[in-house]
C-alpha cells in the first residue's frame, strides 16, 4: 500500500477512533495550529467520528487569513505605481482591503501577477526588465526559505528589478498572545509537520514549559491528525506535557539548518508585527536585514505605503476564528452573505482558512 493510501486507510482510522475512545475520559480542547490541518479535520469529519468531548479548536495557521487589511492596502498601493508588477501568491487575489482587493486592481488594468513559486518571480523579472517587480511575500516558516532562496538568486545573478514586500510570520508568537488572552481554554496543540520541516522542534519547549500544554507536532492526514490525538491523550493519562513528533517521516529535531541559515542571511525578527484578530504582536513577523535594504518595497516605497489599522467588516468574526474564541458557525453571515464566491473575509478566501473549510466540507460536518 502506498503512503497516502496507508493515511487513509478505513481500517486504521477505525483502530485509532477505538484506542483515542479508550484514554478519552475527560473534556479535551484540542488547538489545531495550521489551517491545512483544519481542512483535514473538516474533510474527513473528525469531529463527528470523534468522541464528543474532544473539542477541536481552529488555530492562527493561515498566512492569508492573519494578514491585516492595512498589509493588502499595501500591496495594493503597489500596484498602483507605475513601472511596476506585483506578484504574488494566488489566495492573496480576492483578500480584501479597505477599499479594494488586487482582484479588482488587476481588472481595472494594474499589473498584478500570480506565481506558484517564489523563484518564477525570476522568469518574470527577466522577461520584464525595464520594470519593477515587487514580490508580496507571505507565509509561515514553511515558505519563507523559498523567499529567502530568491533573494539569494536574485542578488547572485545580479537582477536590479526584484523588490521584496515581506509578511512572513512565525508561529509561536500567536499561540503566547493567545495562551496569554485567557479568552479560550487551550489543552494541548496539534502543531503543523511542514513548520518544523524547517524549524525543528524546538521551537515549542517554551509553549509546553510556560502552559504544560502538550504539542504534538504531526502531518496532514487523517491518520495523522488522529495519532496525534491519541499522542496527546497519552500524554495527558500519563500526566505529561512535552512536545513530541508524529511526523517522524519529515521532521528532525533540530530542523533544516541550510535553510534557517539562508533565512537568517537575509531576513531579521521585527519589533512587532500587526496580525488581524490579534493586533500587535511583539518579535511575530520577519523584515529584510538593513544590508538588503535596496530590495526592501517597504523601504523604497515607504513614503506611500498606509500604516492605519483598519477595523475588519463589522459582522465579521474572522479575528475572533483566529483567536480561537469562535468557529466559522457563530458568525451570522457564513455561507449566506459570505461564501467563497462573494467573501466578506479572509478567513473565507483563503484555501486554508476555516470558513472555506467549513463551506467546502459542509456536506461532510452536516451543516
Ligand atoms: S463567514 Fe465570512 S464574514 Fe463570517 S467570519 Fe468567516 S470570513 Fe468573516
Amino acid at each position: 500500500m502506498d503512503i497516502i493510501k496507508e493515511l487513509r486507510d478505513g481500517a486504521r482510522i477505525s483502530a485509532l477512533i477505538k484506542a483515542i475512545e479508550r484514554f478519552s475520559d475527560t473534556p479535551v480542547n484540542i488547538m489545531e495550529i495550521c489551517g491545512g490541518q483544519t481542512h483535514i479535520i473538516m474533510k474527513y469529519g473528525l469531529p463527528q467520528i470523534l468522541p464528543e468531548n474532544i473539542e477541536f479548536i481552529h488555530g492562527p495557521g493561515c498566512p492569508v487569513c492573519v494578514m491585516p487589511k492595512e498589509r493588502i492596502d499595501h500591496a495594493i498601493s503597489l500596484a498602483n505605481q507605475d513601472n511596476v508588477i506585483l506578484v504574488t501568491l494566488g489566495d492573496m487575489m480576492r483578500v480584501p482591503g479597505s477599499k479594494s482587493a488586487l482582484i479588482k486592481e488587476r481588472a481595472s488594468g494594474r499589473d498584478v501577477r500570480t506565481v506558484y513559486s517564489p523563484i518564477d518571480v525570476l522568469k518574470i523579472a527577466k522577461e520584464n526588465s525595464g520594470k519593477r517587480v515587487i514580490y508580496f511575500a507571505i507565509g509561515f516558516e514553511t515558505t519563507t526559505p523559498m523567499t529567502a532562496a530568491l533573494m539569494e538568486v536574485s542578488i547572485k545573478e545580479s537582477f536590479k528589478n526584484i523588490f521584496f514586500h515581506i509578511n512572513h510570520v512565525l508561529v509561536p508568537p500567536p499561540i503566547h498572545t493567545i495562551m496569554q488572552s485567557g479568552d479560550v481554554k487551550i489543552d494541548a496543540f496539534i502543531a503543523p509537520g511542514h513548520v518544523s520541516v524547517i524549524t525543528g522542534t524546538g521551537i515549542y519547549k517554551p509553549i509546553v514549559e510556560m502552559y504544560k500544554t502538550p504539542v504534538v507536532v504531526t502531518g496532514f492526514e487523517p491518520v495523522d491528525i488522529l495519532e496525534a490525538v491519541l499522542m496527546i491523550l497519552r500524554q495527558f493519562h500519563d500526566k505529561r506535557s512535552e512536545v513530541e513528533t508524529q511526523y517522524r517521516r519529515a521532521v528532525r529535531a533540530e530542523g533544516n539548518t541550510k535553510a534557517q541559515q539562508l533565512i537568517d542571511k537575509y531576513l531579521a525578527v521585527r519589533d512587532t508585527f500587526r496580525w488581524r484578530g490579534l493586533g500587535d504582536i511583539p518579535k511575530s513577523g520577519l523584515m529584510i536585514r538593513d544590508e538588503f535594504a535596496f530590495m526592501d518595497a517597504e523601504k523604497v516605497y515607504k513614503d506611500i505605503l498606509p500604516d492605519k489599522s483598519i477595523d475588519d467588516h463589522k459582522v465579521c468574526r474572522c479575528g475572533d476564528i483566529l483567536r480561537g474564541k469562535a468557529k466559522p458557525l457563530n458568525c451570522s453571515v457564513f455561507g449566506t452573505a459570505c461564501t467563497p464566491e462573494n467573501p466578506l473575509g479572509a478567513c473565507m478566501v483563503s484555501s486554508e482558512g476555516s470558513c472555506h473549510a467549513y463551506f467546502k466540507y459542509k456536506k461532510a460536518v452536516d451543516i
